[in-house]
Order: C-alpha cells, then sequence, then structure tokens
C-alpha cells in the first residue's frame, strides 16, 4: 500500500484527523479506540466521528475478537485495504481518461497567445479570431502558440498512468 495515497485519499475524506488515524492502523494493523486516541492525541468524540465517516466511505471496518483470557469482547478498527486500492484505481482511472480529453483538445486546436507573456491567457483560433488576433488584456498582438511540447509531456504522463494501471 502506498502510504501517500493512503494518507491524501483519508485527508480528502476527513481532513488531518483521518489521516493520522488510518496512518496509525496502516502501522498498527488493528486498534482499539482507546490505543487510537492514546497513540495519536486526538479527543475521543472527534475520532469517533471520524472513524464513524471513514467507515462509511469504507476506509475502515469493525473487528470485534474475544479476549481468550478475560473472555471480554474486544472492539478493534482495521484499515480495508481492498477498498482503498479500488478507490485509487477508480480515481486513476478518471484522472487518466482527464488526460486523453485534455491530448484530444491539443491535438485539435490551434491557439495564440500575447506576444507579452505576462499577459497570460491564451486563446483557440476561433477566440483569437473574435478579437481580431489583438490580445484582450492589453490590446497588443498575438502570436501562434507552439503546443508540441505539452502535446508531448500529456503523451509522457498517459503513458506512464496507463502501465501502472496495467500493472495493477
Ligand atoms: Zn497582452
Amino acid at each position: 500500500m502506498n502510504v501517500e495515497i493512503l494518507r491524501l485519499v483519508a485527508s480528502k475524506i476527513g481532513g488531518e484527523v483521518a489521516v493520522k488515524l488510518v496512518s496509525e492502523l496502516n502501522k498498527r494493523g488493528r486498534a482499539t479506540e482507546d490505543d487510537l486516541a492514546k497513540n495519536t492525541k486526538i479527543k475521543l468524540n472527534e475520532l469517533r466521528k471520524t472513524l464513524f465517516t471513514l467507515q462509511k466511505f469504507s476506509i475502515i471496518t469493525p473487528e470485534v475478537v474475544q479476549d481468550k483470557g478475560s473472555g471480554w469482547m474486544i472492539f478493534y478498527w482495521r484499515l480495508r485495504k481492498d477498498q482503498l486500492e479500488s478507490i485509487i484505481r477508480t480515481q486513476k482511472r478518471k484522472v487518466l481518461g482527464k488526460l486523453k480529453e485534455r491530448l484530444e483538445y491539443e491535438r485539435n486546436h490551434d491557439f495564440y497567445i500575447c506576444v507579452d507573456k505576462r499577459c497570460g491567457g491564451r486563446y483557440t483560433f476561433e477566440e483569437a479570431m473574435e478579437h481580431m488576433f489583438r490580445c484582450p488584456s492589453c490590446g497588443g498582438p498575438m502570436e501562434h502558440y507552439e503546443n508540441t511540447q505539452m502535446i508531448r509531456a500529456l503523451e509522457d504522463k498517459i503513458a506512464k498512468l496507463q502501465a501502472e494501471i496495467e500493472r495493477e
């Protein structure tokens, strides 16, 4: 399990508290609420709220084990790595789809920019024509924007991500 991605998913779901909790669970395999509270110094009510949220997203799952000595039931939390991996896979596919769309867009359009690079805008041929090839912010002339490098970078990213997805 890639810890960086694990932390990213957790932070999107429950912020810094969730990051601390999943990191702790990732380290320990499973843990009780008391253990988690002790090791993360998160207040119990906040801890429970975040655990509940993580459970709602199926990131963690409860596990009840009977203690052999005392016979008491012990309530643990455990990371659901299968679920996490599937979330990450879905996420990667989404990113791949967006990159491919972007690549198509770059391939199918001609772009124009202001000769003064500080102006920053980039316009399609149609947009540039509407402005008579004059920059809308400074009125200066526009020039053709060469996006070959951007296309190469996108192709590179797509190839890498595709290979990553296929390896899984
Ligand atoms: Zn300009």
